[in-house]
């Protein structure tokens, strides 16, 4: 790793501009994606080493600590966390693609720009996470929700900035304005400079010289705010929205962080969801299964008539065609599927009884030959759904 020129690996010379690297850490990451060249140990090789080039050239603290001693981090790899001396691992250099927002969330690389953000802006606010539960039937058609989220807001007292009336910034004096903490320490390699941000002014440079009273110079102070969110249809539990900016208030004005509102998906009464499907169970009277007819069957979307043919055994699977659930990726709608359960009754009048009782003996009414198997056909299938 150590002999590896970082700038050789990225294709760039040593005065590249950010976004040069990215540049080029983009267009080989995805010519080396192991998605694009499965199992090609090579590739894989190649894909790390440009991660590991992007990790340190695209963070100008590892970067010019690279330009000035060739190598970042001693053995120990302390102060940079992250690879010292076991190198930069599959997962690794995958997570960075993702987060570069190369990689793909349900709603097409909205939250890409957030890891870029944050390393620029230190005094950026948290992100937020929040549940939102859903019916089945908000998740058939897509619904509009409002939530409340508890979060960090902007100070109304410094109207966010942190200091009180007529005071002024000063330089910093733990790290005299430079927002930086360096420490000199001799390592295997020579001698090492440790680059840290400065904790009293989060690496500002300056500090506030009578801090607002009621955020103590944060500029934030807790309170809520009520966010809409916007579901499509045919979302389901683990998906996400991204919020972008509905996260915590940075500090001192800084930008916010983002919200990100997980999706979890409420057990229904009458259906269970596979996939985009829906399946549920329908009883039905004796007669109406001897007789065949109509029956009003619920949906997600409200009610539809479902047609049953003379001598529906029970067990049998229904299908009604675009009654589940929207598909999430491209067109079309699941199924609604619904297994048909003959009721037997259990409380007779004397009349129905008699009724009944005629017809004991009627050949017809007897089981077929078959039946077994017929029966026992529907009854494994029923449990393959
Ligand atoms: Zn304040
Ligand atoms: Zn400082």
């Amino acid at each position: 790793m150590a002999g590896k020129d970082y700038y050789e690996v990225l294709g760039i010379d040593r005065n590249a501009s950010q976004e040069d690297i990215k540049k080029a850490y983009r267009k080989l990451a995805v010519q080396y994606h192991p998605d694009k060249n499965p199992d090609d140990k090579n590739a894989e090789a190649k894909f790390k080493e440009i991660a590991e080039a992007y990790a340190v050239l695209s963070d100008q603290q590892k970067r010019k600590q690279y330009d000035q001693f060739g190598t970042v981090g001693s053995g120990a790899g302390q102060g940079f966390g992250g690879f010292g001396a076991g190198g930069f691992d599959i997962s690794d250099a995958l997570r960075q693609f993702m987060e570069e927002g190369f990689g793909f969330d349900i709603f097409g690389g909205g939250t890409g720009s957030r890891s870029a953000r944050r390393r620029r802006a230190n005094k950026r606010g948290a992100d937020l996470q929040v549940k939102l539960k859903l019916t089945m039937e908000e998740i058939a058609t897509g619904v509009r929700k409002k939530i409340k989220v508890k979060k960090q807001v902007k100070c109304q007292e410094c109207n966010g900035t942190g200091s009180a009336k007529y005071s002024r910034t000063v330089a910093c004096p733990t790290c005299h304005g430079s927002g930086e903490m360096r420490q000199v320490s001799q390592s295997l390699f020579g001698q090492m400079v440790n680059v840290t941000t400065c904790q009293r002014c989060s690496g500002e440079g300056q500090i506030i010289e009578n801090p607002c009273q009621s955020c103590n110079g944060t500029g934030r102070s807790s309170g809520s705010k009520t966010i809409e969110i916007n579901v499509p249809a045919g979302v389901t539990s683990g998906n996400y929205i991204p919020m972008e900016g509905e996260g915590n208030i940075g500090l001192r004005g800084g930008q916010p962080g983002d919200l990100i509102v997980y999706i979890e998906e409420e057990t229904h009464d009458i259906f269970e969801r596979r996939g985009d499907d829906v399946i549920m169970v329908l009883p039905i009277s004796f007669p109406k299964a001897v007789l065949g007819g109509s029956v009003e069957v619920p949906t997600l979307t409200g009610k539809a008539n479902l047609k049953i043919a003379p001598g529906t055994q029970s067990g049998r699977i229904l299908r009604m065609r675009n009654k589940g659930i929207p598909r999430l990726h491209g067109s079309g709608m699941g199924d609604q599927l619904i297994q048909i359960q003959v009721y037997v009754p259990k409380n007779l009048s004397t009349e129905e009884q008699k009724i009944i009782s005629d017809l004991q003996n009627s050949e017809n009414f007897q089981p077929q030959k078959n039946d077994h198997k017929n029966i026992f056909e529907k009854f494994k299938e029923a449990l393959n759904i």
